[in-house]
Protein backbone atom coordinates (compact mmCIF):
# COMPACT_ATOMS: atom_id res chain seq x y z
CA UNK A 1 0.00 0.00 0.00
CA UNK A 2 3.27 2.21 0.83
CA UNK A 3 4.28 1.80 -2.75
CA UNK A 4 1.15 2.51 -4.33
CA UNK A 5 0.90 5.39 -2.50
CA UNK A 6 4.33 6.60 -3.45
CA UNK A 7 3.91 5.74 -6.72
CA UNK A 8 0.96 7.74 -7.18
CA UNK A 9 2.23 10.35 -4.75
CA UNK A 10 5.74 10.58 -7.47
CA UNK A 11 3.40 10.93 -11.04
CA UNK A 12 1.37 13.55 -9.64
CA UNK A 13 4.56 15.02 -8.83
CA UNK A 14 5.77 14.45 -12.59
CA UNK A 15 2.52 15.24 -13.74
CA UNK A 16 2.39 18.48 -11.58
CA UNK A 17 5.47 20.38 -13.98
CA UNK A 18 4.30 20.02 -17.15
CA UNK A 19 0.94 20.80 -16.27
CA UNK A 20 1.62 24.21 -16.21
CA UNK A 21 4.89 24.90 -17.81
CA UNK A 22 4.96 28.63 -17.80
CA UNK A 23 4.50 28.82 -14.01
CA UNK A 24 6.54 25.44 -13.02
CA UNK A 25 9.49 25.99 -14.99
CA UNK A 26 12.56 28.47 -13.28
CA UNK A 27 11.70 31.97 -14.79
CA UNK A 28 15.46 32.47 -15.68
CA UNK A 29 15.06 29.88 -18.18
CA UNK A 30 14.13 32.67 -20.20
CA UNK A 31 15.56 35.50 -18.53
CA UNK A 32 18.05 37.31 -20.84
CA UNK A 33 21.72 37.30 -19.63
CA UNK A 34 24.73 39.24 -21.23
CA UNK A 35 27.08 36.94 -23.01
CA UNK A 36 30.89 37.08 -22.50
CA UNK A 37 34.30 35.21 -23.23
CA UNK A 38 34.30 31.98 -21.05
CA UNK A 39 37.93 30.66 -22.20
CA UNK A 40 40.40 30.66 -24.98
CA UNK A 41 37.69 29.48 -27.91
CA UNK A 42 34.84 29.47 -25.77
CA UNK A 43 32.14 32.07 -25.38
CA UNK A 44 28.46 31.68 -23.40
CA UNK A 45 25.42 33.28 -25.12
CA UNK A 46 22.82 31.31 -23.15
CA UNK A 47 20.03 32.59 -20.60
CA UNK A 48 20.58 33.10 -16.97
CA UNK A 49 19.84 29.70 -16.58
CA UNK A 50 19.93 27.52 -19.51
CA UNK A 51 23.45 27.10 -21.42
CA UNK A 52 24.11 28.04 -24.90
CA UNK A 53 27.84 28.12 -26.33
CA UNK A 54 30.17 29.10 -28.73
CA UNK A 55 33.36 27.20 -29.97
CA UNK A 56 35.13 29.98 -32.17
CA UNK A 57 37.09 28.31 -34.88
CA UNK A 58 38.78 30.00 -37.56
CA UNK A 59 36.57 28.25 -40.26
CA UNK A 60 33.25 30.12 -38.03
CA UNK A 61 31.50 28.80 -35.20
CA UNK A 62 29.94 25.82 -33.35
CA UNK A 63 26.86 26.69 -30.92
CA UNK A 64 26.10 24.40 -28.53
CA UNK A 65 22.33 23.85 -27.35
CA UNK A 66 19.59 26.49 -28.01
CA UNK A 67 17.92 26.76 -24.67
CA UNK A 68 13.79 26.82 -24.64
CA UNK A 69 11.94 27.63 -27.88
CA UNK A 70 11.46 31.21 -26.40
CA UNK A 71 15.49 31.90 -26.38
CA UNK A 72 16.16 31.56 -29.43
CA UNK A 73 16.26 35.49 -30.13
CA UNK A 74 17.88 35.97 -27.04
CA UNK A 75 20.53 33.22 -28.14
CA UNK A 76 20.78 35.35 -31.36
CA UNK A 77 21.22 38.94 -29.67
CA UNK A 78 23.98 37.45 -27.75
CA UNK A 79 25.56 36.06 -30.73
CA UNK A 80 25.20 39.36 -32.78
CA UNK A 81 26.26 41.14 -29.69
CA UNK A 82 29.86 39.35 -29.13
CA UNK A 83 30.54 40.91 -33.04
CA UNK A 84 29.30 37.73 -34.87
CA UNK A 85 27.19 37.00 -37.61
CA UNK A 86 24.74 34.58 -37.18
CA UNK A 87 25.72 33.27 -40.23
CA UNK A 88 29.40 31.99 -39.09
CA UNK A 89 27.29 29.59 -37.44
CA UNK A 90 28.35 26.45 -38.92
CA UNK A 91 27.72 23.77 -37.05
CA UNK A 92 24.95 23.21 -34.12
CA UNK A 93 25.24 20.68 -31.53
CA UNK A 94 22.85 19.80 -28.69
CA UNK A 95 23.37 17.87 -25.00
CA UNK A 96 20.39 16.02 -25.00
CA UNK A 97 17.25 16.55 -26.76
CA UNK A 98 15.04 18.02 -23.56
CA UNK A 99 12.96 20.82 -24.87
CA UNK A 100 14.81 23.08 -22.01
CA UNK A 101 18.07 22.32 -23.86
CA UNK A 102 16.95 21.79 -27.79
CA UNK A 103 13.87 23.60 -27.72
CA UNK A 104 15.74 26.72 -30.13
CA UNK A 105 17.61 24.15 -32.20
CA UNK A 106 14.95 24.75 -35.28
CA UNK A 107 14.20 28.55 -35.24
CA UNK A 108 18.57 28.44 -34.80
CA UNK A 109 19.35 26.29 -37.45
CA UNK A 110 16.48 27.84 -39.66
CA UNK A 111 18.38 31.48 -39.29
CA UNK A 112 22.22 30.55 -39.34
CA UNK A 113 21.82 27.90 -41.87
CA UNK A 114 23.95 25.32 -39.75
CA UNK A 115 24.03 21.70 -39.74
CA UNK A 116 22.74 19.73 -36.86
CA UNK A 117 25.02 17.44 -35.41
CA UNK A 118 23.37 14.90 -32.66
CA UNK A 119 23.36 11.37 -31.01
CA UNK A 120 21.37 8.61 -32.86
CA UNK A 121 20.08 7.77 -29.20
CA UNK A 122 18.22 11.65 -29.65
CA UNK A 123 17.87 12.00 -33.04
CA UNK A 124 14.26 10.87 -32.77
CA UNK A 125 13.04 12.96 -30.32
CA UNK A 126 15.24 15.82 -32.32
CA UNK A 127 13.35 14.90 -35.40
CA UNK A 128 9.86 14.90 -33.45
CA UNK A 129 10.08 17.44 -30.78
CA UNK A 130 8.58 14.92 -27.70
CA UNK A 131 10.34 13.52 -24.57
CA UNK A 132 10.40 9.98 -25.22
CA UNK A 133 8.74 7.50 -23.09
CA UNK A 134 6.18 11.31 -22.20
CA UNK A 135 4.85 11.81 -25.48
CA UNK A 136 1.65 12.47 -24.20
CA UNK A 137 2.71 15.45 -21.74
CA UNK A 138 2.79 18.00 -24.69
CA UNK A 139 4.27 20.64 -22.13
CA UNK A 140 7.47 18.85 -22.64
CA UNK A 141 7.22 19.11 -26.88
CA UNK A 142 9.32 21.39 -28.86
CA UNK A 143 9.71 22.37 -32.72
CA UNK A 144 11.15 19.12 -34.27
CA UNK A 145 14.60 19.96 -36.36
CA UNK A 146 15.90 17.69 -38.48
CA UNK A 147 19.73 16.05 -37.83
CA UNK A 148 21.96 16.26 -40.71
CA UNK A 149 25.03 14.42 -38.93
CA UNK A 150 24.97 10.90 -36.77
CA UNK A 151 27.37 10.73 -33.49
CA UNK A 152 28.91 7.54 -32.15
CA UNK A 153 30.90 7.85 -29.30
CA UNK A 154 34.63 8.99 -29.96
CA UNK A 155 33.54 10.75 -33.07
CA UNK A 156 35.15 14.30 -33.71
CA UNK A 157 33.24 17.22 -34.83
CA UNK A 158 35.64 19.62 -36.46
CA UNK A 159 35.70 23.30 -37.99
CA UNK A 160 38.96 25.12 -38.63
CA UNK A 161 41.20 23.10 -36.96
CA UNK A 162 39.53 23.03 -33.89
CA UNK A 163 38.31 19.84 -32.64
CA UNK A 164 35.65 18.92 -30.32
CA UNK A 165 35.41 14.76 -28.94
CA UNK A 166 31.98 13.11 -28.71
CA UNK A 167 31.34 11.40 -25.00
CA UNK A 168 27.87 9.68 -24.90
CA UNK A 169 26.33 9.97 -21.44
CA UNK A 170 22.86 8.10 -21.96
CA UNK A 171 20.89 8.28 -18.88
CA UNK A 172 18.93 11.44 -19.04
CA UNK A 173 18.32 11.23 -22.33
CA UNK A 174 18.95 8.39 -24.45
CA UNK A 175 21.55 9.92 -26.62
CA UNK A 176 22.95 12.09 -24.11
CA UNK A 177 26.21 13.81 -25.64
CA UNK A 178 28.74 15.76 -24.16
CA UNK A 179 32.51 16.59 -25.59
CA UNK A 180 35.81 17.57 -24.67
CA UNK A 181 37.74 20.06 -26.22
CA UNK A 182 41.72 21.11 -25.29
CA UNK A 183 41.92 24.73 -24.51
CA UNK A 184 44.70 26.80 -23.79
CA UNK A 185 44.82 29.89 -20.96
CA UNK A 186 48.15 31.50 -20.28
CA UNK A 187 50.16 29.01 -22.14
CA UNK A 188 49.07 25.84 -20.52
CA UNK A 189 46.65 23.32 -21.64
CA UNK A 190 43.60 22.49 -20.41
CA UNK A 191 40.53 20.15 -21.04
CA UNK A 192 37.04 21.37 -21.11
CA UNK A 193 34.24 18.84 -20.91
CA UNK A 194 30.81 19.96 -22.10
CA UNK A 195 29.04 17.54 -19.86
CA UNK A 196 25.18 16.77 -20.91
CA UNK A 197 24.25 15.86 -17.23
CA UNK A 198 23.50 12.68 -15.89
CA UNK A 199 20.79 14.09 -13.16
CA UNK A 200 17.19 12.15 -13.17
CA UNK A 201 15.15 15.26 -13.35
CA UNK A 202 11.71 13.95 -14.66
CA UNK A 203 13.14 10.23 -15.79
CA UNK A 204 11.15 7.38 -14.98
CA UNK A 205 13.91 4.73 -13.35
CA UNK A 206 10.78 1.99 -12.38
CA UNK A 207 8.99 0.95 -12.72
CA UNK A 208 7.83 1.31 -16.44
CA UNK A 209 11.23 3.01 -17.36
CA UNK A 210 11.33 6.01 -19.47
CA UNK A 211 12.90 3.82 -21.84
CA UNK A 212 14.51 0.53 -22.21
CA UNK A 213 17.83 -0.16 -20.47
CA UNK A 214 17.62 3.77 -18.90
CA UNK A 215 19.15 2.65 -15.32
CA UNK A 216 21.74 0.54 -17.02
CA UNK A 217 22.78 3.39 -19.29
CA UNK A 218 22.78 5.37 -15.88
CA UNK A 219 25.21 2.98 -14.07
CA UNK A 220 27.84 3.11 -16.94
CA UNK A 221 27.60 6.36 -17.35
CA UNK A 222 28.70 7.00 -13.74
CA UNK A 223 31.88 4.27 -14.65
CA UNK A 224 32.73 6.20 -17.61
CA UNK A 225 31.66 10.24 -16.11
CA UNK A 226 35.32 8.75 -14.01
CA UNK A 227 37.16 8.32 -16.78
CA UNK A 228 36.96 11.70 -18.34
CA UNK A 229 40.04 13.84 -17.24
CA UNK A 230 38.51 17.26 -17.81
CA UNK A 231 39.38 20.77 -15.69
CA UNK A 232 37.06 23.57 -17.28
CA UNK A 233 33.35 22.46 -16.60
CA UNK A 234 30.83 23.60 -18.35
CA UNK A 235 26.98 22.24 -18.39
CA UNK A 236 23.92 23.03 -19.31
CA UNK A 237 22.28 24.34 -16.57
CA UNK A 238 23.84 27.24 -14.45
CA UNK A 239 23.81 25.80 -11.18
CA UNK A 240 25.67 22.56 -12.71
CA UNK A 241 28.80 24.60 -12.89
CA UNK A 242 28.16 27.68 -10.74
CA UNK A 243 27.72 29.94 -13.84
CA UNK A 244 27.18 32.86 -11.70
CA UNK A 245 29.68 32.69 -8.86
CA UNK A 246 32.08 32.09 -12.05
CA UNK A 247 31.15 35.03 -13.93
CA UNK A 248 31.27 37.25 -11.01
CA UNK A 249 35.06 36.41 -10.72
CA UNK A 250 36.17 36.81 -14.13
CA UNK A 251 38.74 39.54 -13.92
CA UNK A 252 40.73 37.09 -11.30
CA UNK A 253 43.90 36.51 -12.12
CA UNK A 254 43.45 33.10 -13.08
CA UNK A 255 40.30 32.05 -15.12
CA UNK A 256 38.01 31.19 -12.26
CA UNK A 257 36.42 28.69 -15.00
CA UNK A 258 39.38 26.05 -14.53
CA UNK A 259 38.13 24.58 -11.38
CA UNK A 260 40.39 20.40 -11.47
CA UNK A 261 37.80 17.77 -9.91
CA UNK A 262 34.21 19.47 -10.39
CA UNK A 263 33.11 17.50 -12.84
CA UNK A 264 34.38 14.24 -10.11
CA UNK A 265 32.42 16.45 -7.63
CA UNK A 266 29.05 16.62 -9.79
CA UNK A 267 28.78 13.64 -10.87
CA UNK A 268 29.55 12.19 -7.43
CA UNK A 269 26.27 13.86 -6.26
CA UNK A 270 24.75 13.02 -9.07
CA UNK A 271 25.11 9.42 -8.60
CA UNK A 272 23.88 9.69 -5.05
CA UNK A 273 20.52 11.08 -6.21
CA UNK A 274 20.44 8.44 -8.88
CA UNK A 275 20.81 5.69 -6.20
CA UNK A 276 18.38 7.73 -3.99
CA UNK A 277 15.57 7.91 -7.16
CA UNK A 278 16.05 4.64 -7.50
CA UNK A 279 15.54 3.31 -4.71
CA UNK A 280 12.69 5.50 -3.96
CA UNK A 281 11.09 4.64 -7.73
CA UNK A 282 11.24 0.40 -6.90
CA UNK A 283 9.53 1.36 -3.65
CA UNK A 284 12.90 0.10 -1.96
CA UNK A 285 12.90 2.99 0.75
CA UNK A 286 10.21 3.86 3.11
CA UNK A 287 8.38 7.11 2.28
CA UNK A 288 8.50 9.41 5.13
ZN1 LIG B 1 17.31 17.53 -19.59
Amino acid sequence: MRRLISLALLAASMLAVPSARADAFPANWKQPATPFHVIDTVYYVGTEGISAWIIRTPAGLILLDGGVPEAAPLVEANIKALGFALSDVKILLNSHAHFDHSGALARLKADTGAKLAASQGDRFALEHGVYPGSENVHAFDFPPVQVDRVLADGDTVELGGVKLTVVLTPGHSAGCTGFTLPLTDKGVAHTAFFFCSASVAANRLAPRPQYPGIVDDYRRTFVRLKTIHADVLLAPHAEFFDLKGKRARLDAPDNPFIVPGELDRLAATMETEFNRQLALQTGKVPTP
